[in-house]
């Protein structure tokens, strides 16, 4: 039987509810013991407003899982780092990069986890990817993220305002898989942003990396897509083609379907999470928020039409 650690969960919503939740239910070595939400309540938990009333009334409290919008991470990681608690931060870890190399200082300062998570990370396909791509040569890849914006994020006003993210909300997850499956670093060369001209955020976004051997990386991310969604990286190698579509559920090489197992991302994020904080270690890899930083620094962009909801 795992240590079993007490956790609280800030900001519930879609995501604390589909996916948190039921991961947190089915790991014996968490309890959910609060939540923190300006209008929710959740059932068999204390409830709380925000997470300083929460930090104050529950001292006994060891993790907390920071589920609510980008913009109001730095501060309620913070709160909770400076209460002494492991953090778990959804994607993005913040709403900027510099805030969430600050937070890996205070945590380490502190003594506690940081845990900046990438949920697509978990999925299936993900460590199948890297392992059979680790000694091949990659000659080029492809990657599609589009999806309906109003499917997936609807009357989500956040999205849209600065530090939102936009399109880069989904595609920051192609990023993270990018990231951990491709043998070398990569770089932004350029990029087209397309921004709706009531909006802040763009709705998609072209980025066309390379490695230090020139290799053609092209992301396509787009939200003016649909009804079915459309999460594939396709790698191009001397050995064939590594193909892992649906977000990292489906892995095809050379056309092939391989055998990688169910779909777990939550529950593996938790597993992570325990094990941090049983080990006495953080895990933040800023690299997927770089590259979206650098589109936004770099990105040539076009006005594209008003988007009403
Ligand atoms: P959401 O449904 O809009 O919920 C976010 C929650 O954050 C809200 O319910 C709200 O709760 C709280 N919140 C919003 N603005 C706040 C503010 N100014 N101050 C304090 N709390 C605030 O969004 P979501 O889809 O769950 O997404 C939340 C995070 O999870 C995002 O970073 C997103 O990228 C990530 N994520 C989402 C999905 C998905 O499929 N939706 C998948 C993976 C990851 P209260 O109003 O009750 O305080």
């Amino acid at each position: 039987m795992p240590k079993q650690i007490s956790v609280g969960l800030v900001g519930v919503g879609k995501i604390a509810r589909d996916q948190h939740f039921p991961a947190i239910a089915g790991n014996d070595g968490f309890e959910l013991v609060a939540c923190a939400s300006r209008n929710a309540q959740v059932d068999g938990v204390r409830n709380y407003k925000t997470i300083q009333e929460m930090l104050a009334a529950e001292p006994e409290l060891q993790a907390i899982s920071l589920c609510a919008t980008p913009q109001v991470r730095f501060e309620q990681a913070k709160a909770a780092l400076l209460a002494g608690k492991h953090v778990m931060l959804e994607k993005p870890p913040g709403a900027s990069v510099v805030e969430v190399a600050i937070l890996e200082e205070l945590a380490r300062e502190h003594g506690c986890t940081l845990f900046a998570s990438w949920h697509s990370r978990y999925a299936p396909a993900v460590e199948p990817a890297r392992a059979w791509l680790a000694a091949r040569q990659i000659k080029a890849v492809t990657v599609l993220w589009k999806e309906d914006v109003r499917k997936w994020h609807p009357n989500q006003d956040w999205i849209w305002q600065p530090g939102g993210l936009g399109v880069f909300d989904p595609g920051i997850n192609a990023l993270s898989s990018m990231t951990r499956i491709l043998p070398r670093a990569f770089f932004l060369k350029s990029a087209e942003l397309w921004v709706p001209s009531n909006r802040q955020t763009p709705i998609a976004a072209n980025l066309d990396f390379i490695d230090d051997r020139d290799t053609p990386i092209r992301a396509e991310f787009d939200w003016r897509h649909g009804p079915e969604e459309l999460w594939q990286i396709e790698v191009t190698t001397t050995d064939g083609v590594l193909r892992l579509s649906q977000g990292g559920k489906v892995l095809h090489i050379d056309g092939a379907s391989v055998d990688i197992g169910p779909e777990r991302e939550y529950p593996g994020l938790y597993e992570r999470f325990h094990e941090l904080i049983t080990s006495g270690q953080s895990d933040v890899d800023l690299r997927p928020l770089e590259h979206v930083a650098d589109a936004l620094l770099l990105g040539h962009r076009h006005a594209a039409e008003p988007f009403i909801e």
